[in-house]
């Protein structure tokens, strides 16, 4: 809803968001100063004589732009929630105008972070689950959860939304270009090299916001042809992006398989893609559990609980490394243990290395840099961009 839209009604909770410096107030621009904004009509010369000064006009603005943050603030009965974006590097802009409300209003307004989390938690948890419930898990949330129970908490509890990183909708090139391939293998279509390349940079050309980078380009054309040439094209392909779900009676998690093919003795293999810059031995301990995932997933499934998964690789695009998984002794309890510290409601804060670049980390780090005011860990000297500048 609109500020504008929300003129004269009132809600519980009011949350306003994208309250960043030159947004939400908006920059003022003067038409004849920047002409990029100069519209095709003129001012009469009758009506000059009541033009006001640039500074008027710019002090009108702010006022008019701050009025209208005024009105949305005064929506809220009992909670006003103030968002705003951080910048790539993290940093947070707030708006002068906000920050002296802030300043002025201490005593109510305060930063979210651990001691008033509740407030946020009574709102929109959807954890009050029945005692018959399932909780709706993937692997991925898993994972998150066994990294870090608060950050499970806030993504897929409170839901809190974090926007795709460049590495996220690159990945997504790498595993959209192969899916079209190995559902075209399927079919028993060949490709050539100059086809493969076509298909690469229309991929590409579906996620805009990706910078136009052309060594990047180049190098997810030649990792993609590495795959194709030293695996893909040399297998009996059996799905892709194969949907599946496992149930247990405290939780379901649903997922897909990024391709299911047959080994040569006809038993079923499996292969996940991956763009990891290094796979050591923590990171194949992770994949193997996602993948023991899939094989507890397939033994159940109706049609494929008659073949036997045998073979299980990653391929580490980035890198162009293929990584067999030992398949001996797969289990999937870990499933089991996070499912029911999730119903437990136990959601501590792991701090690790990882909280630098966590989008959360606002609210569960105390310590501020003293440079930038970023947060950072316990027992740092300064934020991980100031020390890499300082570095650089
Ligand atoms: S900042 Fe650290 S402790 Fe907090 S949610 Fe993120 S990973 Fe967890």
């Amino acid at each position: 809803m609109t500020v504008h839209e929300a003129k004269g009604l009132e809600f519980p909770v009011t949350i306003l968001a994208s309250l960043q410096a030159e947004r939400f107030p908006r920059k003022y621009t003067d038409d004849a100063e920047e002409p990029t904004y100069r519209r095709p009509y003129y001012t009469p010369n009758r009506f000059l004589e009541y033009k006001i000064s640039h500074e008027e006009e710019e002090n009108k603005h702010y006022d008019e732009e701050n009025r209208v943050i005024y009105v949305a603030m005064t929506r809220a009965e009992d909670t006003l929630i103030l968002s705003n974006i951080a910048s790539k590097n993290g940093e947070i802009e707030i708006p002068p105008s906000i920050e002296n409300l802030i300043k002025s209003n201490e005593d109510g307004i305060k930063p979210l972070n651990m001691n008033n989390l509740d407030v946020i938690e009574k709102m929109v948890s959807s954890k009050e689950l029945d005692e018959e419930e399932k909780l709706n898990l993937s692997y991925s949330s898993i994972d998150t959860y066994e990294a870090c129970p608060m950050s499970y908490h806030l993504r897929h509890d409170l839901n809190f939304q974090i926007s795709s990183s460049n590495e996220m909708n690159h990945g997504n090139v790498v595993h959209n270009t192969l899916e079209i391939l190995n559902n075209a293998n399927k079919e028993g279509k060949e490709f050539s090299k100059e086809e493969i390349i076509i298909l690469i940079l229309e991929t590409f050309d579906k996620y805009p916001d990706l910078p136009n980078d052309a060594f990047k380009k180049q190098k997810t054309i030649e990792d993609i042809l590495y795959y194709w040439e030293n695996f893909g094209k040399n297998i009996k392909v059996l799905e892709s992006e194969y949907p599946f779900s496992i149930f247990d009676k405290d939780y379901k998690l649903s997922g897909a398989i990024d391709l299911l093919y047959e080994t040569e003795d006809g038993n079923l293999g499996i292969m996940d893609y991956k763009n990891a810059y290094v796979v050591d031995d923590f990171k194949i301990h992770k994949y193997a559990k996602q993948i023991y995932t899939y094989i507890s997933a397939l033994e159940e499934d109706p049609f494929y609980h008659n073949k036997k998964g045998t073979e299980a690789k990653i391929y580490a695009s980035s890198i162009r490394k293929f990584v067999e998984i030992d398949l001996n002794n797969a289990s999937i309890d870990f499933i089991k243990k996070a499912a029911e510290d999730i119903k437990n409601e136990i959601f501590n804060s792991k701090i690790n290395i990882h909280c630098d670049w966590c989008p959360f980390n606002f609210i569960c780090l105390d310590d501020r840099c003293p440079q930038c005011g970023a947060p950072m860990r316990d027992g740092e000297d300064l934020c991980r961009i100031c020390k890499k500048a300082q570095e650089d």
